[in-house]
């Protein structure tokens, strides 16, 4: 297993995501038990020592059946990672009744690393607002108490949002979370807030390493071109190679469902093999042409934007599509467009195709707004 440094703490390049796991009849809360609790022991045997819960995952199972999977080992044999489940804003008043019931949850009275959950568009202004809920003052509480020993945050939101956060949190935070994967290395703004954090020395965590599986798998060309390169590699390895090659990345969490997948992956995971530049642009040069297939090539211009008559954020919605789009659904794309108030929401359009004329992508953009609406229907 390769290890990273994180200040006096050895962690594994590879963690463990307790949001994927196994379960029974195909039933996302009800986690096969038995199962988890071997790869939990595989994964310990073989070096990986994070381990990574958050409050919802497995409609609230995952923290409780992790507890009871690492309660086999002694504690300071593994760092343990949740979440504060900031995603849903009627959790917003509840930090401290949370907090005391993951610590029960998860049969521990300390965890190594702890997060804001998915810092987004939706509650930002929730999360900034210490004086009304005071999340982040009961957070550092619990770091000066020993109840947390490393305070960072996830996020999904743009870049502009995780700005806000970082004025106003960055200090204290010392690791971020962030999607990341050669795929959104440029589609979904990934260097950039790469850089933004090294702006403010905050090392980075990587969720979503293979997007949710998509990258496992690539068409017959591209796999190919991939083969050439290195015959001996698998293609999901080829996202595992691409994130050891960002210095940046201390730890990459994977969410496994089954021990051929946790097998596979601390395989990869047992030498560093960054990637050469050139393998470095033929993969991101993969990654575009994938991204083209499908996304609209809005460049943000905002020439649009002033010809609105409704006033539409015209290249966030054509960003939010081709987020939907891509991932045939997913997540991230619904939960930015419920924090836009109605009137400046993709139904709000009404066709008259003012943007269209000055857009130099020529984006049929009226279309999309349409196609969008369907989409979410
Ligand atoms: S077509 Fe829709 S998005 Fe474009 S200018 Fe008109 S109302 Fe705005
Ligand atoms: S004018 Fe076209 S390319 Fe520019 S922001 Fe609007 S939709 Fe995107």
């Amino acid at each position: 297993m390769i290890y990273r440094t994180f200040q006096d703490l050895q962690l594994s390049s590879l963690g463990m995501g307790a949001m994927r796991l196994p379960t029974i009849d195909g039933d996302d809360a009800r986690i096969d038990v038995e199962k988890t609790k071997a790869m939990v022991a595989y994964a310990m045997e073989h070096g990986i020592n994070y381990y990574d819960t958050a409050w919802g995952y497995h409609d609230g199972n995952s923290e409780l059946v992790m507890g009871e999977a690492l309660k086999a080992y002694p504690r300071d044999s593994f760092y343990l990672a949740t979440k504060f489940p900031g995603y849903d804003l009627a959790n917003m008043p509840k930090v401290k009744e949370i907090f005391e019931k993951q610590l029960e949850k998860l049969g521990v009275d300390y965890f190594d690393f702890y997060l804001f959950h998915n810092v987004c568009e939706m509650n930002i202004d929730a999360y900034l607002d210490d004086e009304k809920y005071g999340i982040y003052s009961y957070l550092m509480e619990q770091k000066t108490n020993g109840r947390i020993k490393h305070l960072g945050f996830s996020a999904h939101g743009n870049i502009d949002t995780m700005k806000r956060f970082l004025e106003k949190y960055g200090k204290d935070m010392e690791f971020c979370q962030i999607q990341l994967n050669y795929l959104d290395y440029h589609f979904q703004e990934a260097q950039e807030k790469i850089e933004l954090l090294q702006s403010y020395d905050i090392p980075v965590w990587v969720m979503e390493p293979l997007r949710g599986g998509r990258l496992a798998k690539l068409d017959e060309g591209s796999e190919k071109t991939l083969k050439a390169l290195r015959p001996k590699e698998t293609i999901p390895a080829w996202a595992f190679r691409f994130l050891q090659s960002l210095s940046q990345v201390v730890v990459t969490l994977s969410g496994m469902s089954n021990m051929e997948q946790l097998q596979q992956n601390i395989a990869t995971f047992e030498q560093d093999q960054p990637l050469t530049d050139k393998e470095m642009q033929t993969l991101l040069g993969l990654a575009d042409e994938m991204v083209k297939k499908i996304a609209l090539p809005c460049t943000a211009c905002h020439y649009c934007t002033s010809h609105c008559p409704m006033g539409l954020d015209i290249p966030t919605l054509v960003s939010l599509y081709n987020e939907h789009a891509f991932t045939g659904g997913g997540f991230i794309a619904p939960m930015a467009l419920s924090a836009i108030p109605e009137d400046k929401q993709p139904s709000a359009c009404i066709g008259c195709r003012q943007c269209e004329m000055v857009c130099p992508q020529q984006i049929k953009v009226s279309e999309m707004m349409k196609d969008f609406v369907a989409r979410m229907q």
